[in-house]
């Protein structure tokens, strides 16, 4: 199993964020999962990463060219790619995934995530996709979220697409036991209104 990770750059400024990506990095690595990320030395995404590759796992990185020296592509990877732009980027780590996780990160974070959510809900696949909420970073969001769906933006089922835990090892089970809602039920909800 491959499990994709969406996260920030940076590193944020409590420590909280780094102990978290740490966390996920060895977890996924003693469960036998191999990780999928952006391929960088930075931020959390290097913290993840080395994590994951300390407790013996594997570690497919996936870097446009323009970012190798930008973001300092990781030169300790099982593998890694180098595509030629951010689109090819999420499209690779997409199909080579089983799952997605995001932890804290900013727009580059935000836009992975939204995007592989977005293909789920219109049925390009049936993966889990995850928000740990490490220290209550997403809370906002979450609740914005909350309220698109009060105002008939998004249906409940959709909404509830995307799994939210702080906790890690819940995190990973809600992942696990993930089941996709059936696509023909979106398609009967928009012909009802
Ligand atoms: P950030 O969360 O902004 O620190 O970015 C996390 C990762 O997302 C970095 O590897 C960025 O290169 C990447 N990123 C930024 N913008 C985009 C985008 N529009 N599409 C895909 N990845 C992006």
């Amino acid at each position: 199993m491959r499990i994709c990770v969406f996260c920030g750059s940076s590193a944020g400024n409590q420590p909280e964020y780094l102990d978290a990506a740490k966390q996920l990095g060895t977890a996924l690595a003693k469960a036998g999962i191999d990780l999928v990320y952006g391929g960088a030395q930075v931020g959390l995404m290097g913290a993840v990463a080395d994590a994951a590759i300390a407790a013996g796992g594997n570690v497919i990185g996936v870097i446009p060219r323009h970012l190798v020296e930008r973001e300092l592509a990781h030169t300790g990877l099982t593998e890694l790619h180098e595509v030629s732009s951010m689109h090819e980027r999420k499209a690779m780590m997409a199909d080579l995934s089983d799952g997605f996780i995001a932890l804290p990160g900013g727009v580059g974070t935000f836009e992975e995530l939204f995007e592989v959510w977005t293909w789920g809900q219109l049925g390009h696949h049936q993966k889990p996709c995850a928000l740990f909420n490490v220290s209550g970073y997403y809370d906002k969001l979450i609740a914005f979220l909350d309220h698109a769906t009060t105002e008939g933006f998004m249906k409940q089922p959709y909404r509830d697409m995307l799994l939210v835990d702080a906790e890690l090892d819940s995190l990973l089970s809600k992942v696990k036991h993930y089941e996709a809602p059936k696509v023909a039920k979106w398609v009967e909800s928009k012909s009802e209104r």
